[in-house]
């Protein structure tokens, strides 16, 4: 472990606004089913046009920003960024260079604080598509003009893993505030990765080399690993690092090649003459500052004080923001109904078994994977799920029971007690009730009977599912096994 390695990242997230940055299309996020349906003069770089910059999305920046530990700077400014390339109609992309929207940040994820440099706004560029054996491309201008958040990290990363994390975190926090959806197979989230090897202790940095469209958390990891081996390994070699941009072949998991920095960019910033400067920001940082909801680190240690639940629990419902609201919703309700139901019973073991179906059943039932999004609100009410915790808390159902009304509730949003009647599923506890039954299956079953009374254990069990069966499986079979017990002593 002679080698450490250095990790700076570049995000970019598409902001969630209801138009362009410069325009006033709708922002369709690039995901449009037909190209160029959402464009104007503006956004396709016609000349005689002029933009006017979106309020909301500079809002979202300064938001995000103050949520991330951010400097607001008072003054800002727009620049030009000049390159040309296809996709970018203006053969210039409107960002910011040397007075950004916010400085001097940092985000704690675990043990690790990575700073952050900057947070600066700008706009996203089309789209060129290269169909397959055509000698031509085709451009799709509907993501030109989205409104783009751009953070870069100071070079504080040390791993793969710690790299992940912070992306991981940053989705979250991004989507609490509501300022991106940052799904990053959509694109609307977009990681670039700056990696050095240094000898342990050294100052100085080594040679960087950039990884560039890494579209998962997964790969984001796999791709810096990859390269801290390889770097490592051409280091002990002898060989030298030259500075390049790699990119991520997913199928034969490794980083190659794409092209090599001989010089850096000359993208011959300047001021951009059609928008105003920002003044006042800090004034405006100090309402904004206002508005910040519960972040996920508070959320987090919040959950686990207030609920007593167990890490993986906490993490499985804070990992999805409405998720965890309508969770405490749900508990609220119990914690309301415990006060006063009869039997009485454990609110604890309730709100952990609410818990267990949001975070599991409900996601198998659904068909969907863990952190898979789907709006459960609009399934199922609060109200009503805290309602079937209560049947199974209460035996009103059985757990299997419980899987058919689960299903139901969440195909039709009925509630609980009307599909428990329709569906004629309540369970049978009461003794009297079953009585007869017992008595019917043990004449039917002398032998098991005879075989038990010699010890052989098995046979409850068998007697057990005997009067299941006979009830259609609708016998609480706890009850029927304590009556089974008490007849034999
Ligand atoms: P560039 O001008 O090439 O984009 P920057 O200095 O703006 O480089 O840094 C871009 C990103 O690279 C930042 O996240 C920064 O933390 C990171 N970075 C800079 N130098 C190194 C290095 N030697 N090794 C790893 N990451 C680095
Ligand atoms: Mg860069
Ligand atoms: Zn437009």
């Amino acid at each position: 472990m002679k080698y450490e390695a250095v990790i700076g990242l570049e995000i970019h997230a598409e902001l969630k606004t209801a138009s362009k940055m410069f325009c006033s299309c709708p922002n369709g996020f690039g995901l449009e089913k037909e190209p160029n349906i959402n464009i104007c003069p503006v956004c396709t770089g016609q000349p005689g046009t002029l933009p006017v910059a979106n309020i909301e999305a500079i809002k979202k920046v300064i938001k995000t920003a103050l949520a991330l530990n951010c400097r607001i700077n008072d003054f800002s400014k727009f620049d030009r960024k000049n390159y040309f390339y296809p996709d970018l109609p203006k053969g210039y992309q409107i960002s910011q260079y040397d007075k950004p929207l916010s400085e001097h940040g940092y985000l704690e994820v675990g043990d690790s604080k990575v700073r952050i440099t900057r947070i600066h706004l700008e706009e996203d560029t089309g789209k060129l598509i290269h169909p397959a054996g055509a000698d031509y491309s085709l451009l799709d201008l509907n993501r030109a003009g989205v409104p783009l958040m751009e953070l870069v990290t100071e070079p504080d990363i040390r791993s793969g893993g710690e790299a992940k994390k912070f992306c991981q975190e940053l989705q979250l926090i991004f989507r609490y505030l509501g300022v991106s959806d940052a799904d990053m197979e959509k694109g609307q989230m977009r990681c670039e990765v700056n990696i050095s090897i240094r000898q342990k202790g050294a100052e100085k940095f080594g040679t960087k080399v950039e990884i560039k469209n890494l579209n998962s958390f997964k790969v984001v990891e796999k791709s810096i690993d990859y390269e801290i081996k390889r770097q490592t390994e051409a280091l002990e070699k002898g060989e030298k690092i030259i500075q390049e941009t790699r990119g991520w072949d997913d199928a034969k998991a490794l980083t190659f090649s794409q092209r090599i920095k001989e010089e850096a960019h000359d993208y011959r910033y300047f001021p951009e003459p059609d928008l105003p400067p920002l003044n006042g920001l800090l004034k405006w940082a100090e309402e904004i500052k206002k508005e910040l909801p519960e972040l996920p680190a508070q959320r987090r240690a919040r959950f686990g004080k207030e609920y007593g639940l167990p890490e993986a629990d906490v993490e499985a419902l804070i990992c999805d923001p409405e998720l965890s609201e309508y969770f405490e919703e749900v508990s609220s309700e119990l914690n309301e109904w415990a006060k006063t139901a009869e039997p009485k019973i454990d609110v604890k073991k309730s709100v952990k078994l609410a818990v267990n179906y949001l975070t599991t059943e409900i996601p198998r039932i659904a068909g969907l994977s863990q952190n898979e999004n789907y709006n459960l609100r609009e399934k199922i009410t609060p109200e009503n799920f805290a309602e079937f915790i209560k049947t199974i808390a209460q035996n009103v159902v059985s757990s299997s029971g419980a899987q058919t009304v689960l299903a139901e509730m969440f195909k039709t949003g009925a509630d609980p007690s009307h599909i428990i009647k329709e569906k004629d599923l309540a369970q049978v506890s009461n003794e009297e009730e079953l009585a007869e039954k017992i008595n019917q299956v043990l004449e039917e079953n002398a032998s098991a009977v005879e075989q038990y009374k010699k010890g052989k254990q098995n046979s409850l069990m068998f007697l057990v599912g005997k009067v299941m069966a006979a009830t259609k499986g609708k016998a609480n079979p706890q009850v029927v096994t304590e009556m089974l017990k008490n007849r034999f002593k």
